[in-house]
């Protein structure tokens, strides 16, 4: 079958809206708010030509285990299927400790990681991307989901992993 790349991360970082952005329409669904339910869901998707599976990994929830513990096992279920993840951590926001559970779920993983800054939204924010570089993942491609800034780049990472 076609390679996967699962897109990760904790709630209302921009997952869904750059998997719309990926996917060119508005397919998966965006929340304003976390703790909606709903599970993984995988769209065909294409990059320069390249035609993968993508994976929107929106379901979580808020169980006895608490928001993190709920986040760390859907992402967990998505990274094993998957050849490659797109992490994505909100650059507005920076590293919360549900982005660490995630990043030490994926270096157990030993799946190859593109680490995707959302919400830079101008080159004003670059500096928030960088602090990212803190998470040991390498480089944080600045993102905004939102607008489409810098998802290019993002991509074209993605692709020489999967
Ligand atoms: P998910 O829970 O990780 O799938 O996040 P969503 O895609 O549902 O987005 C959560 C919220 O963040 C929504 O209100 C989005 O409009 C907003 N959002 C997503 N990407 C960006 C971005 O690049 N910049 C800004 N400012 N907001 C964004
Ligand atoms: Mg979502």
């Amino acid at each position: 079958g076609l390679p996967v790349l699962a897109v990760v991360g904790r709630p209302n970082v921009g997952k869904s809206t750059l998997v719309n952005r990926v996917l060119g329409r508005r397919e998966a669904v965006v929340q304003d708010r976390p703790g909606v339910t709903r599970d993984r869901v995988s769209y065909p998707a294409e990059w320069v030509g390249r035609r993968f599976t993508i994976v929107d990994t929106g379901g979580w929830e808020v169980d006895v285990e608490g928001l993190e513990a709920s986040v760390a096992s859907q992402a967990e279920v998505a990274v094993e299927l998957a050849d490659a993840v797109l992490l994505v951590v909100d650059a507005q926001v920076g590293i919360t400790e549900a982005d660490a559970q995630v990043v030490r779920l994926l270096r157990r993983s030993g799946k190859p990681v593109v680490l995707a800054a959302n919400k830079v939204d101008s080159p004003a924010q670059e500096g928030d991307a960088a602090a990212l570089w803190n998470l040991g993942l390498g480089e944080p491609y600045p993102v905004s989901a939102l607008h489409g800034r810098g998802s290019g780049e993002v991509l074209d990472a993605c692709m020489e992993v999967l």
